[in-house]
C-alpha cells in the first residue's frame, strides 16, 4: 500500500539557526530527510506555517484589523513555501507548490485535482496559505488538507522528540510518551504540541499524528515507514 503523508513543517523550523527569516541549508537537511521517504514510494504532502515571519496574533492593533493580520500570517506562509520549493527542486526533490488563496503570478492555486495530479508524479506538494480563512493556524490546515487528500497520517515534526506529560526544556524530570490517545491530549493543558482543534479532527476521523524532532536523522522517512518514532497520537 501506499503511504500518503501530510508533513506539517512550521515556520519555526525553516528559520535553521537564524532568529526569524528563512534557512536555506536548514531547507536542504529537510529535501534530504524527506528523499528516502519517496524512494520508499511515500507520497508527501506538506503544509508549511509561516512563524518565522509573522503570526497573525502577534501583530493585531494599532490599527491592524485580525482579519488582515491573519492575511499576513499567510503570506508568511507562502514566502517560505516558494522559498522551500526552489530549494527542494535545486536538491532534484522534484517539488512543486500551491496555494489555497489565489496568487497565480506567484504559484498555482491549489485545486485537489492539482495536487493529485502531482502527486502521480512522484513529486513533493507543498501547500502555503494554511486553509485560506484567517483565525486558524496551518496546524488545523495540515489536518483538513490531511483528510482531504485521503493521507494515512500526518507527521508534525517539532524541536523535542515526541510528546511529554510536561516542558522536556523546562523539566528535567519530564516523561515521553510513546503513545498518546486523542482524548489524553485534549484534556491535558500542559501539552500543547498542536492546536485542540486541529487533534479535535484527527480524532473525528481516526487519523494518526506522529510527534517527532525534524532534526533527528531519519525521522520523517522512520515516521513515514511506520516505525516508532517520538509519539504516537491515535
Ligand atoms: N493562518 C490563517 N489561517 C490558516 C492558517 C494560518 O489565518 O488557515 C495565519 C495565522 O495568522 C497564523 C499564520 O497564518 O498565525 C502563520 O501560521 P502558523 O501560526 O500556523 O505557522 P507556524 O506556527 O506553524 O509556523
Amino acid at each position: 500500500m501506499t503511504k500518503r503523508i501530510l508533513l506539517k513543517l512550521s515556520g519555526e523550523q525553516l528559520q535553521g539557526d537564524f532568529s526569524s527569516g528563512f534557512d536555506p541549508k536548514r531547507a536542504k537537511w529537510i529535501a534530504e530527510q524527506i528523499r528516502p521517504a519517496i524512494e520508499d514510494g511515500a507520497e508527501i504532502i506538506i503544509m508549511v506555517g509561516g512563524g518565522n515571519y509573522v503570526r497573525g496574533n502577534q501583530i493585531i492593533g494599532h490599527g491592524i484589523q485580525p482579519v488582515s493580520a491573519h492575511n499576513i500570517g499567510m503570506l508568511s506562509t507562502l514566502m517560505n513555501a516558494i522559498a522551500l520549493t526552489d530549494v527542494f527542486n535545486d536538491s532534484n526533490l522534484p517539488t512543486r507548490a500551491l496555494s489555497t488563496v489565489e496568487i497565480n503570478q506567484f504559484i498555482d492555486q491549489y485545486t485537489f485535482r492539482r495536487a493529485i495530479s502531482h502527486i502521480q508524479k512522484g513529486r513533493v506538494v507543498i501547500v502555503a496559505c494554511g486553509t485560506g480563512r484567517p483565525f486558524l493556524t496551518t496546524d488545523t490546515a495540515a489536518l483538513n488538507l490531511a483528510l482531504e487528500m485521503q493521507c494515512n497520517a500526518v507527521i508534525k515534526t517539532t524541536k523535542v522528540d515526541g510528546v511529554y506529560d510536561k516542558d522536556p526544556t523546562k523539566f528535567s524530570n519530564a516523561t515521553k510518551f510513546d503513545q498518546i490517545s486523542y482524548h489524553d491530549v485534549l484534556t491535558n493543558p500542559d501539552i500543547t504540541v498542536m492546536d485542540k482543534a486541529a487533534i479535535g479532527l484527527a480524532m473525528e476521523e481516526h487519523i494518526p499524528v506522529i510527534i517527532c524532532d525534524l532534526l533527528i536523522d531519519s525521522n520523517i522517512a522512520r515516521a513515514a515507514r511506520g516505525e516508532a518514532v517520538g509519539t504516537i497520537i491515535n
